[in-house]
């Protein structure tokens, strides 16, 4: 036998321990943190359920990451889990051990080995010193709020704990999402928690927007709130233009109160449309990433979108699929102009902008020093085009990923890619930029398929099927 094959002490103690329940209950006080940690995951690998409880009661760390622990038999050891710490919660005096402060139960953003308090919790309100010492402040439970039209949703036990704990135990949402949700499911969670401490806000799929006014009261608490998406926004049945009035300028009239925000995503919300300036005038900070997605945007929203107060500053910027050959260049190119300081993602992906349009955001565009990253697959432009195009990229040193259209050139008049001619042209294309400057990552990428909506990227993947057949 090598000195390879023999396991490390601490491995053989492990072993040891595992193979009797009784000697793992009895020697947890004397654990150094480590190993306490490591027999935790092997204790929940092997569902023990007795070992799991003892070890809970005398948690020395002040986090547990249990929602990072996602293991076949989660729900089983999550249930011995919550059980001794309710236990715990209600004891007048708690176990010396325990030092148990957050409970998190987000299952992204985290791993296992994060029990120690540090940044991961800068969002959670601080406990202070006294409370500490105290031993009795109430325990934080973290999580992610995915809420569906959905009676068996996971996270009712947990609204039902808050309410049979208070005051022994606060929840704290850091990302909120909803989609398709009926509001007294909504308020049932709402209300079980504190809403002041919200980041990430998703609302997904409403089919009615005046869900929105509905919602108001809440949004009204969510001050913290950084990140707002909205997608999938649309009338099922018709509202008049003075209700779409007084529907939009309610919901704008809590992002006033939203100070903290610095990411809005609007993604196919056609309810929108015509008020986008209106919602969008309402920030009084700059955003620094935003993406108006899938939209149509009407000419008066994209003649104001470059005047507002939160454009200034922009870091990241997508118009992924707004038709912006049907508008006016002159907005985005005071977007860019606005933003060449600050800009390090453009995504001018499917905008269906031709050359004319092109030439007249080039000089905007050669001054975004900062850009690392720029899409504009999905545009008709010629070879000569694309040219002009690199040539003006040649000052932005930090591009590493750049993601161009197969020149319209390639295109047979049926709309069919001719292959050959592809290769020619993007090689030549390539050889142009590497003139100009030391290439990031380059792709040349067709139109999507009609059929499958599939790109095919030159010398990474493959035509679809669909194509291949018509061709
Ligand atoms: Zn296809």
């Amino acid at each position: 036998m090598s000195s390879k094959d023999v396991p490390p002490l601490q491995e053989l103690a492990m072993q040891t321990l595992l193979r009797d329940e009784n000697l793992i209950i009895s020697s947890l006080g004397k654990l150094p943190p480590v190993f306490f940690l490591e027999l935790f995951k092997q204790a929940c690998e092997r569902g023990l359920g007795n070992v799991l409880k003892k070890m809970v009661a005398s948690w020395p760390f002040p986090r547990l990451p249990l929602g990072a622990m996602k293991k076949r038999n989660f729900f089983q050891i999550q249930e011995y889990i919550l059980e001794e710490i309710d236990r715990v919660l209600i004891q007048k005096v708690r176990p010396r051990e325990y030092k148990l402060e957050v409970l998190d139960l987000r299952s992204v953003g985290q791993s296992c080995s994060d029990v120690w308090s540090g940044p991961i919790d800068n969002w959670l309100p601080q406990t202070s010193s006294e409370a500490k010492e105290g031993g009795k402040q109430p325990l934080k439970v973290a999580v992610n709020l995915y809420l569906r039209n959905d009676p068996a949703n996971k996270l009712f036990f947990l609204s039902q704990w808050a309410k049979k704990r208070k005051g022994l135990l606060e929840v704290y949402c850091y990302e909120l999402q909803i989609w398709l949700p009926s509001l007294s499911d909504c308020k049932y969670f709402l209300e079980c928690m504190n809403l002041h401490h919200i980041e990430v806000l998703g609302l997904y799929c409403l089919r009615k927007p005046a869900f929105l006014l509905n919602l108001n009261s809440y949004l009204g608490h969510m001050t913290n709130l950084r990140k707002l998406s909205l997608s999938n926004l649309h009338e099922e049945s018709l509202v008049s233009p003075e209700e779409r009035k007084h529907i939009i300028s309610g919901f704008a009239s809590q992002l006033l109160n939203m100070e903290c925000l610095q990411k809005l995503h609007l993604d196919n919300t056609s309810f929108f449309q015509g008020h986008l300036h209106q919602l969008l005038g309402s920030l009084k900070t700059p955003l620094d990433d935003l993406a108006v997605t899938n939209c149509q945007v009407s000419d008066s929203d994209w003649y104001h979108l470059s005047k507002l107060p939160c454009v200034s500053q922009l870091k990241q910027l997508s118009l992924e699929n707004i038709r912006l050959v049907y508008l006016s260049p002159e907005p985005l190119r005071v977007l860019l102009v606005k933003s060449a300081s600050t800009l390090v993602s453009l995504s001018l992906e499917d905008c269906h902008m031709k050359a004319r349009y092109l030439y007249a955001i080039l000089p905007a565009l050669s001054n975004c020093l900062q850009l690392t990253t720029f899409n504009f697959y999905g545009n008709q432009v010629s070879k000569n085009a694309l040219k002009k195009l690199l040539r003006h990229t040649a000052s932005l040193k930090h591009l590493s990923m750049e993601l161009y259209p197969i020149p319209k050139d390639c295109y047979e008049d049926n709309g069919t890619l001719h292959m050959e001619y592809t290769g020619i042209l993007c090689d030549e294309l390539m050889d142009t930029l590497k003139a100009i400057r030391k290439p990031g990552r380059v792709y040349f990428g067709a139109d999507r398929c009609h059929e499958c909506n599939i790109r095919y990227i030159y010398n990474k993947t493959m035509m679809c099927k669909c194509r291949r057949i018509a061709d």
